[in-house]
């Protein structure tokens, strides 16, 4: 009996297969829009030619690879170091969260305050 080595076989071919249709997707994006936007980071304007084009970078504005729509309105043309710069920035994000909907810390509910007394002793002065 072979199948099981078939089947092994075959999900490495997958496998293989599935790396080379992911190269293939990014090259073809990354042409793409190298062909729709002018060389120029979209950060710091740095300018690129022929000799220094590998050094610009397709970035997803949504950060999903996937998402390659034909009018190139999810791409960003960013220099390796915008790039880097723009996903730490998005990293962070994601760690500490953004302002809204987070737990709110309830520092006024503490139980002891200390006007509590101030305030009898006030209008008891008054009075
Ligand atoms: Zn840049
Ligand atoms: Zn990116």
């Amino acid at each position: 009996m072979t199948n099981k080595k078939n089947s092994s076989q075959t999900s490495n071919d997958l496998i293989a297969q599935a790396r080379r249709d992911k190269e293939e997707r990014e090259k073809g994006y990354r042409e793409r829009a190298l062909k729709l936007y002018p060389w120029v980071c979209g950060r710091c304007t740095r300018e690129f030619d022929l000799k220094t084009v590998r050094e610009l970078t397709v970035h997803h504005k949504d950060h999903n690879h996937d998402n390659n729509p034909n009018d190139g309105s999810n791409w960003e043309l960013l220099c390796l170091y915008c790039h880097d710069n723009e996903h730490s920035r998005y990293e962070e994000q994601m760690r500490y969260g953004s302002s809204t909907g987070g737990v709110k810390e309830n520092h006024s509910a503490a139980t002891h305050s200390p006007f509590a007394n101030l305030k009898s002793l006030l209008s008891n002065k008054n009075a």
